[in-house]
């Protein structure tokens, strides 16, 4: 099949959330890496605490050295003393508990090395306020397994394991054309004729939903030549989208381009409303991942819905995640209105989901068609009339497909 997975790769772990693990992250170090003090205190000898025979009786150490996080200590502790210790540092050879500083009597809590303390702890435990070596996970052990999309925790953990990289696949990389004579940047104010370029923010955010990398390279004129040496540029991405140019009138040019330059065409138009003319080719190459290329058409409403139809899903596959396209399959839901068909294809209709108790609830909106964008951003998701339905009455039920993350319960 065309949508292979790209090949997984060693990516840095500060590039990688988000992204599905491919192999098991294996540590090279303990957790903790050795017995550790929790607490601010002194790190004691269990046994003289345990020895002594009422707990609420204060017992006197002789504070031997002081040790700090970061620090180690050569000295190996006797009883009858202590190591002044803080948070975070390395238990000394002999120490087996730590007693906080706040149970240290009055006026001996600042003893340093040489000087005496006395502690009094009432709850005494054996190995109290200690984080044993290793207790957490060992060295060689898998802490993270592959298949896992990486979280921030993820990468934490990663990075207390030693992996300064993890194998995973790397986002793909989307390059973004939009062609037609009549399009100037969003952030220009049109002369007459003129229209803004919608469809590159769009898609741009679109493709970084998806968890991808958009390369927006701006506006193509519906002229051969600058068309063709745009498309070269932006064949050197995973996927390419061109928006605009794959109808049949006069400047549509997109086919022609793309064929020109060899990339082989898979299918053109599809009977759908809105995206009917969508165009979609793979330019192969004998040593490297092929590109995917959709022509998707000029309208906002068209290309968004195209998107959202075919480039996503491919996306997902191409990221290794294909496995989650189970997640956006259709739907049924009970409609609330009622909606008609167009006897020649099948349509998409921006609609209202809801979650109801007994279900999805599906609210048709007014659509003024493929350029109309406000009614595809009240909506949350698309009801499908199927070629040849007339339409569908109030309470029947309908396919639908939820747009991804914009679903909410009624009570919401
Ligand atoms: P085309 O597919 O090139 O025939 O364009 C169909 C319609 O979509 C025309 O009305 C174009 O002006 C409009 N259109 C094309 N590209 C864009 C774009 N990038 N942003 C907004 N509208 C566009
Ligand atoms: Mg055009």
């Amino acid at each position: 099949m065309t949508a292979a997975a790209i090949r997984p790769r060693r990516i840095l772990l500060e590039e990688a959330v988000g992204l599905q693990l491919q192999e098991d992250v294996i540590s090279d170090t303990d957790s903790p890496p050795w017995h550790r003090s929790m607490m601010d205190g002194f790190a004691v000898i269990s046994k003289d605490f345990v020895d002594s025979l009422d707990y609420k009786q204060a017992v006197t150490l002789e504070v031997v050295a002081e040790i700090a996080a970061g620090e180690m200590t050569a000295s190996v502790l006797e009883q009858g003393q202590c190591i002044r210790i803080m948070t975070g540092a390395p238990m000394p050879p002999g120490a087996d508990a730590v007693i906080p500083i706040e149970r240290a009597v009055s006026g001996t809590s600042h003893a340093h090395a040489g000087e005496q303390v006395s502690l009094q702890d009432p709850h005494f435990r054996y190995g109290q306020h200690v984080s044993e070596k290793g207790s957490f996970f060992r060295a060689g052990q898998a802490v993270i397994r592959h298949g896992i999309e990486l979280e921030p925790v993820h990468i934490g953990l990663a990075a207390e394991a030693g992996a300064s990289h993890v194998v995973a696949i790397a986002p793909p990389c989307v390059s973004i054309i939009t062609t037609g004579n009549e399009l100037v940047p969003s952030s220009q104010v049109p002369a007459e004729g003129q229209i803004r370029n919608t469809n590159e923010p769009m898609l741009s955010a679109a493709v970084t939903r998806c968890g991808a990398e958009p390369i927006p390279m701006g506006i193509a004129s519906d002229r051969p030549e600058p068309l063709r040496a745009v498309i070269a540029q932006g064949l050197a991405a995973d996927i390419l989208l061109l928006s605009g140019g794959v109808s049949t009138g006069d400047y549509d040019l997109v086919p022609k381009a793309l064929g020109n330059i060899g990339v082989e065409c898979v299918f053109h138009k599809v009977c759908l409303k809105p995206g009917k003319p969508i165009w979609f080719g793979v330019l192969h190459r004998p040593a490297a991942s092929p590109t995917l290329v959709f022509g998707l058409p000029g309208n906002p409403v068209s290309a968004l819905v195209c998107f959202e139809l075919f480039v996503r899903p491919a996306l997902e596959k191409i990221s290794g995640k294909s496995q989650f396209l189970q997640d956006r399959d259709q739907q049924m839901a009970r409609l609330k209105n009622s909606v008609q068909g167009s006897r020649d294809r099948p349509v998409y209709h921006p609609c209202q989901l809801e979650l109801a108790d007994d279900g999805l609830l599906a609210k048709v909106l007014p659509w003024g068609g493929s350029a109309d964008l406000l009614a595809l951003s009240l909506a949350n998701g698309l009801l499908i009339v199927p070629k040849e339905c007339d339409g569908f009455d109030r309470g029947e039920m309908v396919q639908v497909i939820p747009l991804i993350s914009r679903l909410r319960h009624k009570s919401e």
